[in-house]
């Protein structure tokens, strides 16, 4: 599977990896009045998804542990997006994660 970024290829668990890596930026995050949000943007169609984080996330010190995590969540939807939306690739075997994050 390709970066849909750069020119790396790796398995999904390494690409998955690598995105959070080298391209952790496809994650934004956003504070907005008491709730925070993520935001992740496909880089090939430019799609983005934006979901609430739980309010008891707010916490500042406690969001800056949790980012990591919630961005490999977000990273992973990614995948999924890019993996269904843009990779037609029917021999690979299909990742275990259903693709209903809504992105796209
Ligand atoms: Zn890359
Ligand atoms: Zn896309």
């Amino acid at each position: 599977m390709r970066c849909p970024c750069c020119d790396v290829d790796a398995q999904w668990r390494e690409l998955h990896r690598h995105l959070a890596d080298a391209h952790a930026d496809l994650v934004r995050f956003d504070f907005r009045g008491d709730r925070s949000y993520y935001v992740v943007s496909c880089p090939v169609c430019a799609a983005s998804h934006e979901q609430a984080i739980k309010p008891r996330l707010v916490d500042p010190e406690f969001m800056n542990e949790y980012r990591e995590e919630i961005r490999l969540v977000a990273l992973d939807m990614l995948l999924n997006h890019v993996v269904g939306e843009h990779y037609a690739s029917p021999g690979d075997p299909s990742p275990a994660q259903p693709a209903d994050g809504g992105v796209g």
